[in-house]
């Protein structure tokens, strides 16, 4: 049966809790468990699979078809253990599942309240797949003293109560501001953050506290006596240069020990933390570095692309390189030459992305890239956009587009090359969908296979031809125009098995351009850095050497 820590945060939001859990999760592996890692977001959004990008970062998927929060990235990339549908809810999803129940009569006519039917709804969440491991680590969105956070702190409370005895703990996340003028650490905002967790019958076992610098002496004693909870328990977690680095610093605070001595497991395995020092050493000790711009929208907020910058870290760690990203606005250069904006990068990368607004700077892109032999990596609308150009400059379809853009016009401007998808096979099932479908959750997500042609550039980076990798689109190249497109240069060396969807292009011409109708970077670990990255920051490091 599973141990529980749950991981709530308190003072600001923002403080790194996804990290911290994700962390910890790669520390108890490290001494031998097993774990899994869930999020409970307390917003009123069912998932967040259609809340932008701007505003909650990207939206992570998982191999069976879920939009998740970020975090679920983190835990992935630190623990290594793929994320399911039932690692993150919402209250959202909370709510309609109870109200799903309410109309179907499950309730048997019972007045519906927040406890115990919505807190019911969420332990049995919690508790989904408990046998599985030895360590469920669940994380609760927000900051304690949020309306919405109320009915989670009310069913983990329950949910400690209904377990054996020290099989649960809280650890709570704060903030220890710093005081320029009088040079001291506050501890006053914890304080009183432990005093309002422990006001809804939750009392922290361990403390982790952000600060600038380390917490002397005197007020961890201070934490410890005030908090309730023992001077070692108060772990200190400064900022870091490089988020992996986190495992190697929490461990040398003492993070892991404090969670085992909490649960009273003695004596304590050994931690092994050779992957982590691995890390650590690739990342600090790079030799040069390539400068890669990634030509999107959402560029004002970096979380948007969160899973592409790690990914990029981890090809940089593989080639022992930093990588230096640019985000470049692909709205600047719409109407204009783009050379001047792409100049003395050495690589390309055009992420995922919806709606029309930046397209025809994308497209520019990656014409620049093909005619000047930059490397060039297109995820998703990415490649979309590199199909459309090789539709429009190399194989004379001149007015070749994609329906999405057409479709939001309410217009027909384009050859549409790239068109809405309304059927698709899914392992043994065939999926429908109409164009006037609900927006959330009427995409191809998820993992699917691919078959990848022999000898091809692609075959050779993954070192095999069959792959699986994650989808989240509408939108797909169409199957018609192949013929056309390969006589111009631009291969499909990636299809779908039944052979109707192209997931792979890529231009037979040049030294390294590829477009993936898929998501590589979801998958990618610092520990094994995705092939797509690593041998895209291989090409760059190469094409450094040229400029
Ligand atoms: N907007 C495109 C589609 O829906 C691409 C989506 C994406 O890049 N994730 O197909």
């Amino acid at each position: 049966m599973a141990r529980f820590i749950f991981i709530t945060g308190g003072v600001v939001s923002s403080l790194g809790k996804g990290l911290a859990s994700a962390a910890l999760g790669a520390l108890l592996q490290a001494r031998g468990f097993s774990v899994r890692l869930r999020k409970l977001d307390p917003y009123l959004n069912v998932d967040p699979g259609t809340m932008s990008p701007f505003e909650h970062g990207e939206v992570f998927v998982t191999d069976d078809g879920a939009e998740t929060d970020l975090d679920l990235g983190h835990y992935e990339r630190f623990t290594g253990v793929a994320a399911r549908k039932t690692d993150s809810v919402s209250s959202g999803r909370i709510y309609s599942n109870v109200l799903e129940k309410e109309r179907r009569g499950d309730y048997l006519g019972k007045t519906i309240q927040v406890i115990p039917h919505v807190t019911n709804e969420i332990k049995d969440f919690i508790a989904i797949g408990e046998d599985e491991v030895d360590f469920m680590l669940c994380e609760i969105g927000g900051t304690v003293g949020d309306i919405e956070g109320l009915p989670f702190f009310e069913a983990i409370r329950q949910f400690s109560q209904d377990k054996p005895r020290g099989q649960c703990i809280f650890m709570h996340l704060t903030l220890l501001p710093y005081i320029k003028a009088s040079g001291e650490l506050k501890t006053k905002p914890t304080q009183h953050s432990v005093k309002e967790l422990r006001s809804i019958g939750l009392a922290p076992d361990i403390l982790v506290c952000r600060s600038e610098g380390p917490i002397p002496v005197k007020e961890r004693e201070k934490l410890a006596l005030f908090c309730n909870v023992r001077p070692d328990s108060v772990i200190a977690a400064q900022d870091l240069s490089t988020i992996y680095d986190a495992p190697l610093a929490y461990h040398a605070e003492g993070l892991d020990q404090a969670v085992l001595d909490a649960f009273q497991i003695s004596p304590a395995p050994k931690p092994d933390l050779a992957k982590w020092e691995d890390v650590s050493d690739r990342i600090h000790h790079a030799e040069g570095e390539v400068k890669v711009a990634i030509v999107g929208k959402y560029t004002q907020l970096e979380d948007a692309y969160k899973s592409i910058a790690e990914a990029l870290t981890h090809g940089g760690m593989a080639n022992r390189v930093k990588v230096k990203v640019e985000w470049v606005d692909a709205e600047v250069f719409d109407g204009e030459d783009a050379a001047p904006h792409l100049e003395g990068f050495h690589a390309i990368l055009v992420p995922g992305g919806f709606g029309e607004r930046g397209t025809e700077g994308k497209i520019k892109a990656a014409q620049y890239a093909r005619e000047n032999n930059v490397p060039y990596l297109g995820i998703c609308l990415g490649m979309q956009m590199a199909v459309i150009e090789a539709a429009r400059n190399v194989a004379g379809i001149a007015k070749a587009g994609s329906e999405e853009f057409d479709h939001e016009a309410g217009q027909k401007r384009f050859e549409p090359v790239v068109y809405h998808l309304k059927e698709w096979v899914q392992g043994n099932h065939k999926v429908e969908r109409k164009v006037g479908d609900d927006k959330g959750g009427t995409m191809r997500l998820g993992a699917y296979d691919a078959a990848l042609t022999d000898g091809s550039l692609v075959a050779s980076v993954y070192g095999s031809t069959a792959i699986e990798e994650r989808h989240r689109h509408r939108y797909e190249v169409d199957i018609k125009y192949r013929d056309k497109l390969e006589k111009a240069g631009l291969k499909f060396s990636g299809m779908s098995p039944d052979g109707r969807l192209p997931e792979i292009v890529e231009w037979s011409e040049h030294p390294w351009f590829i477009g993936v109708q898929f998501h590589p970077e979801l998958k990618s670990k610092p520990f094994e850095p995705h092939p797509l990255f690593a041998d895209f920051v291989r090409a760059a490091k190469e094409s450094s050497r040229l400029v």
